[in-house]
């Protein structure tokens, strides 16, 4: 499931995975104004460093791939 949130100048998309540290179900939102991003978030369950390396084309996410850092 998708839920779209205008923010001014920003269309963010909450999107919705599996932690690769504690494998729970988490979401993050993702700037989908941008078409190709990597960059790096805590998890919000375990607050552990996720790199998330993912691709936007016309409003939708056709690649998405979280991994994990270690400390
Ligand atoms: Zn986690």
């Amino acid at each position: 499931m998708l839920t779209v949130i205008l923010l001014e100048h920003f269309k963010m998309v909450e999107k919705f995975f599996i932690c690769p540290h504690c494998w729970q179900n988490i979401s993050m939102l993702i700037d989908i104004s941008v078409e190709k991003q990597l960059y790096i978030e805590d998890c919000e369950n375990c607050c552990n460093p996720i790199e998330i390396e993912c691709e936007v084309k016309s409003n939708e996410i056709t690649y998405f791939n979280p991994q994990p850092i270690g400390q």
